[in-house]
């Protein structure tokens, strides 16, 4: 592993620099990582996403003909590690990461013409439909079921913990086509119109207050065999299509280090503001996390690293997601450690910090379940990275 870069990687971070300091969107600079500050206006953010699709930008891992801009990995990581570091965002979101790549490799023709552009345009809004109540980490198990019915496909069952459901335009979802073959093989993707009759979404509050995600519904929707994705009962194996993506998490490892800045102005701009603020105990564990940071982003040049050289990370992009997911979570507690119990005001205008230490502290909860839990990643590690037995 080289963490310096050749002279094109050089020539390239500097041209993603310049371009993030000239155009860049306004933000406030207040030093934590971007969710916490990109409450942009609209305009401004579609101005930000008019500029990235016309370099390619948005997509920078599609290939040219189809609106991206054919980078390899390394490229992506730069861009991807430019970006965190100036606390911007891409701006692709599930169309371009999720169902995008898949539209590219399995989609016919119509199909392309169809989506690819009015993603790229940010015309839509895509969810991803695979979780359901009795099925989320053992998602082969899935009873949504969807019957041939003339040139339709009639679906009836639930989805879960749809994000941005209640935004979306379109939803890429698993349904069961075959219930009696093997679980893997009886499944279909589907393509489906979040405006068909018989589609019922209703929110679900996470702990932390917010309308993230949602159930969904279908009673007796139509979905015409054109959006029908790839072939019949092999839905299963298109769920796992991407491009060359950059699986690093190196926005992420970024972003710790950055919120570990903020905590750290905090503590020295407010000494006695507290009986735990400046304390040798909380300092400790502080330094503790800088130092877990720094690993976080070594685990990221890993994956990174085994891309480039045209490898396929499997148990290394797990081990950098569970340590990231599970540090922030250590991160928000030592931030509530240092407020005591001043930690528990959160009301923006008023609590320490714009309550961002409480509601860090419930919202990183989330991120060891989403997109497979710390346990899944820790089998994954133990079966493929270490030969252990399964269970
Ligand atoms: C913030 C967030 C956003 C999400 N967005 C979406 C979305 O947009 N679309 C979507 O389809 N889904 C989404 N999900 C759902 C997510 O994919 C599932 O929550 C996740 O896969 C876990 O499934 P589950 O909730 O059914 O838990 P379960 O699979 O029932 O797991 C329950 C517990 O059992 C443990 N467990 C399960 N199997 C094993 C095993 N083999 N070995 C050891 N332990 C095990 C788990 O680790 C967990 O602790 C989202 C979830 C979150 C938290």
């Amino acid at each position: 592993m080289d963490f310096h870069d050749s002279t094109e990687q050089a020539e390239w971070r500097k041209e993603v620099r310049s371009f993030v300091h000239e155009q860049r969107p306004e933000t406030e600079a207040d030093g934590g990582p971007p969710q916490y500050r990109e409450r942009r206006p609209s305009e401004a953010f579609k101005d930000w996403r008019n500029k990235l699709a016309a370099k390619g930008w948005i997509a920078p891992a599609w290939p040219k003909e189809y609106g991206g801009a054919g980078l390899g990995v390394m490229e992506q990581f730069i861009m991807n590690e430019e970006f965190a570091e100036a606390r911007v965002m891409g701006g692709g979101g599930m169309g371009t990461s999720m169902i995008g790549p898949t539209i590219i490799i399995h989609g016919n023709e119509e199909q392309k013409k169809e989506h690819l552009g009015a993603i790229l345009r940010g015309e839509v809004q895509w969810c991803q439909g695979y979780s359901e109540p009795g099925s989320g980490s053992d998602l082969a198990s899935l009873q949504t079921r969807a019957v041939r019915d003339g040139d339709d496909w009639v679906i009836n069952g639930q989805k879960i913990w749809t994000s941005g459901a209640h935004n979306a335009d379109w939803m890429f979802m698993l349904a069961r086509t075959d219930p009696d073959a093997p679980k893997h093989r009886g499944i279909t993707y589907f393509l489906l119109d979040m405006k068909s009759p018989g589609v019922t979404v209703r929110p679900l509050i996470n702990l932390a207050n917010g309308h993230m995600f949602n159930e969904v519904f279908f009673e007796d929707v139509r979905v015409p065999n054109r959006n029908v994705l790839g072939e019949v009962n092999r839905g299963w194996y298109l769920g796992t299509t991407t491009l060359d993506f950059e699986r690093s998490s190196i926005g992420n490892a970024v972003g710790q280090r950055q919120s570990l800045e903020y905590y750290f102005k905090y503590i020295r701009d407010h000494k006695d503001s507290g009986p735990l603020v400046d304390t040798p105990a909380v300092k400790s564990e502080f330094a503790d996390r800088w130092i877990e940071a720094a690993v976080a982003k070594t685990l990221s040049y890993v994956v990174v690293t085994i891309q480039a050289e045209g490898r396929v990370p499997n148990h290394e992009a797990s081990i950098a997601k569970l340590f990231n997911t599970e540090l922030s979570q250590r991160i928000a507690r030592t931030a509530m450690k240092m407020l005591g119990t001043n930690g528990q005001l959160i009301d923006p205008k008023t609590a320490p910090m714009h309550g961002r230490a409480p509601q860090s502290y419930m919202q990183t909860v989330s991120s060891t379940i989403a997109g497979g839990t710390s346990e899944v990643q820790r089998n994954i590690v133990a079966t493929r990275g270490l030969g252990l037995p399964r269970a």
